[in-house]
């Protein structure tokens, strides 16, 4: 591509609207543009990259007999969907629509037209498509995207034995595909139950937060982390409860401030609806809830924090309440057991209780793991200290069993004629996160550094007098020598000053730079890597063995 004629567009300034860097360099080098919040536009030049991208993942999928589809982002909207972040809306006949954010379903369907007997399996389809999610925090550039690219691949074997061979083959697909992008992942536990696995890249701009053990080798997504307590029974007195007025108190913080006590001596009430069904949640009161732990604990996807709007609606005072004389159901994290002459909301407004001791205040219809893991926990493995990352994550595999297949009827009759459950895997990788967490990881303060592979173009060469037709004549038939043998190579013959074409190409992470200026007379040019400060003078007649050589050896 002559960079002359081309579509090329880099900033100087740093986008305003964006916080993430790697994101703001994406725009600042002309990969991809803003078209309003979570929604992008891949440039030629990022659109090579996201091609290269998508190569290297169609290469490995091939390695392992997966096969390509594509199916529709749309589908037939149900009732059952209406918790789902999915978008929706009318046709013109007034049939209701979804557009997918996971084409699960239709994998499913398409298998059923194959699977009849315990023959027809195994076998692994996979398509890389867009995929769209009605996301809340769209504020981290092209990790959530509202329409996303996206590898979805499922594996469908006769039993479980067959699963453990697909999942194993795609974990080291995977973990084939990250490294070749140039991505170091951690891989985290998601999901219990179901085993599940999470490709993290640890990067303090990650959406995600990770817990990872500093003595062992537990690692687990924070909502899945289970917290143990070690609780030291204590001699203690219960005083009797008291109510005292507390004034432009509302928070944690400025009771325990107002009272002089640490925060894990209040107790935090927070009022939940699990299946429309107004609840308690109580927690110690530095604690934060994980809504991901009570959905498991009531086997519902159904559960939401009432807005203030709502409570204040029902005369509930929020900031004020409390499990005191309260008639609904009471749900407490295993840490609230061990809190005595604690301090609670009187469901009053400007008032506390304090002295408040479980069991005998108030009753707790169930104790549970409900709380966030956070610093003060322990690895749940060895109980040694854990370390709580932040990681974006750019894949997720699953076995998903059978449970899947019961809920689309997919079954084939095995060898004694009797019906089964296919046990399927799904695996995926989010495209959009893969640049984004490539870029976080390779840059400096000038641009981009690609890895070769991912690069849109390998090789960059800039004419330093643009009016000085030699230069011009050689740099074009080199430019098209390395074209001719497969290097994607730009020409930049833009009239610019050398200082702009410098920081473009540097800008846009192209491995390779070639300068053709002042030495082509005595048979020279410059050749400079991305990845070092240094250049050096090469002699023409062995310019393209060289150029070979250092995209063979090309290490970021
Ligand atoms: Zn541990």
């Amino acid at each position: 591509m002559k960079l002359s004629n081309g579509f090329f567009i880099t900033r100087r300034e740093n986008p305003k609207d964006e916080s993430i860097l790697a994101t703001k360099l994406l725009i600042k080098s002309g990969m991809v543009i803003k078209n309003t919040n979570g929604v992008y536009s891949y440039l030629p030049m990022g659109l090579r990259v996201l091609k290269n991208i998508k190569n290297i993942i169609r290469k490995e999928m091939d390695n392992i007999n997966a096969e390509e589809v594509l199916m529709p982002v749309m589908s037939k909207y149900s009732e059952s969907d209406f918790l789902t972040e999915e978008f929706n809306f009318l046709d013109r006949d007034n049939n209701r629509l979804k557009l997918f954010s996971s084409a699960r379903e239709l994998f499913s369907y398409l298998a059923s037209f194959k699977v009849r007997s315990y023959k027809d399996l195994h076998f692994t389809l996979y398509q890389i498509n867009h995929n769209f999610r009605d996301e809340e925090h769209v504020e981290y550039g092209l990790v959530r995207k509202k329409e996303f690219y996206t590898l979805e691949s499922y594996s469908f074997d006769s039993d479980e034995g067959g699963l453990d061979v697909s999942y194993d083959k795609m974990f080291l697909a995977f973990k084939k595909i990250f490294s070749k992008l140039g991505l170091d992942t951690l891989v985290v536990r998601s999901s219990e139950g179901l085993l599940s696995e999470e490709f993290q890249v640890i990067s303090k701009e990650g959406d995600n937060k990770v817990v990872k053990c500093t003595r062992c080798s537990y690692a687990c997504n924070i909502e899945d982390a289970t917290t143990s307590t070690i609780t030291t029974v204590k001699e203690v007195v219960q005083k009797n409860k008291e109510i005292i007025k507390t004034p432009g108190v509302k928070t944690i913080r400025d009771l325990s401030e107002y009272l002089d006590i640490f925060p894990s001596r209040i107790l935090k009430t927070i009022v939940i609806k699990v299946d429309n069904k107004y609840k308690m949640a109580l927690l110690k009161g530095e604690s934060e809830l994980n809504i991901k732990k009570l959905k498991l604990l009531f086997k519902t996807n159904n559960v939401v924090i009432p807005t203030t709007y709502e409570l204040e609606k029902m005369g509930i005072h929020t900031g004020y309440v409390g499990p005191i004389d309260a008639e609904i159901e009471i749900i407490a994290d295993n840490e609230v057991k061990s809190m005595f002459n604690a301090v609670c909301g009187s469901n009053k407004k400007g008032y506390y209780y304090i002295n408040v001791n479980p069991g005998v205040d108030f009753k707790v219809n169930r104790y549970a793991d409900v709380k966030l893991f956070d610093s003060n926990s322990l690895c749940p493995r060895c109980k040694s200290k854990a370390e709580i990352l932040k990681g974006i994550e750019v894949g997720h595999i699953f076995k998903l069993e059978t449970n899947y297949s019961k809920e689309y009827n997919l079954k084939y009759t095995d060898e004694i004629n009797e019906e089964q459950y296919v046990h399927m895997g799904s695996y995926g990788i989010g495209l959009d996160r893969c640049v984004d967490a490539i870029v976080e990881k390779h840059h400096d303060d000038k641009g981009i550094i690609w890895p070769v592979d991912i690069a849109p173009y390998k090789v960059a060469i800039v004419i330093l007098n643009i009016d000085d037709s030699e230069s011009f004549k050689y740099a074009k038939k080199l430019y098209e020598k390395l074209n001719d043998l497969g290097v994607d190579t730009i020409l930049d013959d833009r009239k610019e000053s050398v200082g702009v074409k410098f920081n473009d190409i540097d800008l846009i992470g192209i491995p390779i730079r070639i300068t053709v200026g002042r030495k082509l007379e005595s048979g020279y040019v410059e050749l400079k890597l991305r990845n070092n400060e240094k250049s050096t003078d090469i002699k023409i007649d062995v310019i393209l063995s060289k150029v070979l050589e250092e995209i063979n050896n090309y290490v970021i």
